[in-house]
């Protein structure tokens, strides 16, 4: 059975070890109960600017929730409400079941990591583990046993004597997780935490705080702007523009049902059509035609449109298919190699068009070639005008 540890019986001193299924809330959301985190109507302004505006959000115990969006959209100002470190103009925050409103930083059943690592340099590893509970007047022997604890969640017991110049970004970024663990919260806020690493060391440190979230069945609320990061590590992601949640759903779920034409740009990659509506699918401003399955579903006959389309749902040929239904026919100005996948650009008339090939199996062809890009009609989805508003100039650019 699949186990993990977690805080049960409020202010509980130990972490237990119990099954996944026994912690499942009674309740759907979770709300109230220990690890719990509740945003309601929470609105935070500087000077006129609005940085979160009216945001609602249920973050469920022992969920890995991230908060991501492009720059500037809230993330920040959002966990740093739930730290305490900003106060909400509006609206309220609970956390395991208690408003916070007014409770400093320290009193919040929270612990928060940040990019920059900040360990006192002078302080050996367990000083700097060690130092918050210090502070506490913590009894001696207990810091001992929980800075040993909290060490060894982050497989770093053995460099407890080390100072924080003797170790690499990612030691230091472990031992930073360790002093926010070593306070035994029920939820840890990380901001950014891994923005600081190189590519490969951020992969096996995602894989790592993944492992340690699920063992110790604490929330985790992540901000980061980097989406594949957030697919890879979160139970769901709430997809933050302009101060609000956009979309909040489980990762497979964003990628395959993005809500608008905004998340659709901002999670993976899309080619967009603007168009009309014809009621079967799309008739693109270059006048081609694009069938979907169920275009309704977003849009009316006649409307203003966006069509979208995965580089992955596209099959590049070498000859002219024998239907014209969803089928685009132009020439390989592009390609580029990424390991596991070929990635082809093909111009048809004034645009390009993104197609992504599994390696294994894949057509080869080079720069210059004829080529048809053909999809099925199950995996064209549309987005109306009027959903579409923000990011009908150009959907790409707007996510960035
Ligand atoms: P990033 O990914 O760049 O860190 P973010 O999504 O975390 O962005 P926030 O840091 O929450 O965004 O900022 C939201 C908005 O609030 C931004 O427009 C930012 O400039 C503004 N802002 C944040 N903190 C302050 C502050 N202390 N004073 C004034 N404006 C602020």
């Amino acid at each position: 059975m699949n186990r993990a540890y977690s805080r049960v019986g409020g202010r509980a001193r130990h972490y237990q070890r119990i099954s996944v299924t026994d912690s499942v809330t009674t309740s759907s959301t979770g709300a109230g109960e220990v690890g719990s985190v509740e945003l309601e109507s929470v609105t935070k302004r500087f000077g006129t600017m609005v940085a979160v505006d009216s945001l609602n959000l249920i973050v469920k115990p022992g969920e890995f929730l991230s908060l991501l969006g492009p720059s500037g959209c809230g993330k920040t100002t959002t966990l740093r409400m739930l730290a305490g470190f900003e106060q909400p103009d509006e609206g309220f925050i609970r956390i395991s079941g208690q408003y916070v409103q007014g409770v400093p930083p320290y009193k919040r059943d929270v612990n928060t990591v940040f990019q920059q690592y900040a360990l006192f340099p002078h302080m050996t590893v367990a000083e700097n583990v060690a130092y918050g509970l210090r502070q506490k007047r913590t009894p001696k022997s207990e810091v001992a046993a929980r800075v040993r604890e909290a060490l060894g969640m982050v497989k770093m017991t053995k460099l407890a004597d080390r100072k924080p110049r003797q170790m690499s970004g990612g030691q230091q970024q472990r031992v930073a997780v360790a002093r926010a663990l070593v306070n035994r919260p029920s939820v840890l806020l990380l901001d950014e935490p891994l923005g600081a690493l190189d590519r490969k060391l951020r992969e096996e440190m995602q894989i790592e705080l993944k492992l340690l979230q699920s063992q110790l069945g604490i929330t985790f609320i992540f901000v980061t702007h980097d989406q594949e990061e957030a697919m890879s590590m979160s139970d769901r992601i709430a997809i933050m523009l302009d101060g609000h949640v956009e979309q909040l759903a489980d990762p497979e779920t964003v990628y395959e049902h993005p809500s608008s034409a905004f998340v659709a740009g901002f999670i993976g990659r899309n080619n967009f059509w603007k168009g009309i509506s014809n009621g079967n699918g799309l008739v693109a401003e270059d006048g081609t035609v694009f069938v979907a399955t169920r275009p309704e579903e977003h849009v009316s006959n006649g409307e203003g449109a966006l069509a979208a389309l995965r580089p992955e749902s596209v099959q590049l040929r070498a000859t002219a298919p024998e239907t014209s239904t969803n089928v685009v026919a132009g020439q390989v100005v592009g390609v580029s190699h990424f390991g596991d996948s070929l990635q082809y650009v093909v111009r048809a008339g004034n645009r390009d068009l993104i197609v992504l090939c599994p390696r294994a199996g894949a057509i080869r062809l080079a720069p210059g070639d004829d080529a048809w890009c053909q999809w099925s009609p199950d995996d064209v989805y549309f987005f109306s005008a009027r959903q579409a508003d923000l990011v009908m100039a150009d959907p790409a650019e707007a996510a960035h």
